[in-house]
């Protein structure tokens, strides 16, 4: 199966952007050419490097959107932030034949591996949702039988990334289930105003702690420790309720 983040894997490489797909109007995908990609578990991420032509560099971190069949592309989703100095470039610039120097798979802790029998609770703030994506991809892709649900925040309906493709898996992929809150505004007929990831979110639309669930929980810093910290007191094993972090507030 799919490699792990040896060290001595982490050398940078040359990947070319073989196509761009628009999530939202905020978020790209960008499917990634990589000659030698030794494969990836779902929930790592990979290192992105930019140059420019006066040496200055950035790097950034990605987590990997795509499962992995084994060949094939790597997909990665940007979430577009304003003052942003990396990723407003990903979104707006980046074209397919460009060449992008990256470094990876990345992460042993925050992937779920599908010989893990336990049902699988997800927690994603926006741009969080990209390693949950990849895992319900894999589980799909696996017909895998652990029980997934996903509770997935967002402003507003336009802000959901993959929205049709998991409409799509729910209806497909029996056992998944997702749940969306959306924080500034709800889809017409909505059956509650909008609100932020609260206990009743978690202990409605997650798993009760007895069933003793893997859970993945990610998105921007505050949003992860608010969601992780209900979920303990909820009574959820703190070793079992994995996070990542992807920056801001
Ligand atoms: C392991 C890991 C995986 C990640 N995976 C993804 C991914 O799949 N998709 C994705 O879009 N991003 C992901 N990120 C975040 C990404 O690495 C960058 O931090 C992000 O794209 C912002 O970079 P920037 O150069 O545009 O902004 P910067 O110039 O670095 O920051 C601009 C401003 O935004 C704030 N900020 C930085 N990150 C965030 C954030 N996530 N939320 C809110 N505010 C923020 C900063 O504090 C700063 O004020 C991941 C981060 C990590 C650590």
């Amino acid at each position: 199966m799919a490699g792990t983040a040896l060290p001595g894997r982490l050398i940078w490489q040359a990947a070319t952007v073989s196509a761009v797909r628009a999530e939202t109007p905020s978020a790209r995908t960008i499917v990634l050419d990589i000659p030698d990609w030794p494969g990836h578990l779902p929930g790592q991420h990979l290192d992105l490097r930019l140059t420019a032509e006066d040496g200055y560099s950035a790097q950034r971190s990605y987590s990997i959107a795509s499962d992995w069949p084994g060949a094939g592309p790597v997909e990665i989703t940007v979430q577009r932030l304003e003052d942003g100095e990396v990723s407003p470039y990903l979104t707006d610039v980046v074209e397919p034949g460009d060449r992008i120097e990256l470094r990876g798979p990345i992460g042993g802790w925050f992937v779920w591996r599908s010989a893990q029998p336990a049902p699988v609770l997800l927690v994603a703030g926006g741009s969080g949702v990209v390693p949950l994506m990849s895992m319900i991809r894999e589980r799909g892709r696996l017909r895998a039988r652990q029980p997934f649900r996903l509770i997935y925040s967002v402003r507003t309906p336009e802000d959901a990334s993959f929205a049709g493709e998991l409409r799509r898996r729910v209806r497909d992929d029996p056992g998944l289930d997702v749940h969306f809150v959306y924080t500034r505004k709800t889809p017409d007929g909505w059956p509650a105003p909008p609100k932020r990831i609260d206990v009743a979110t978690l202990n409605s639309h997650g798993w009760p702690p007895d069933f003793a669930p893997d859970v993945f929980v990610c998105g921007p810093t505050s949003f992860v420790e608010t969601a992780a910290d209900i979920l303990v007191a909820l009574g959820h094993d703190p070793s079992k309720v994995r996070t990542e972090r992807f920056g801001g507030g």
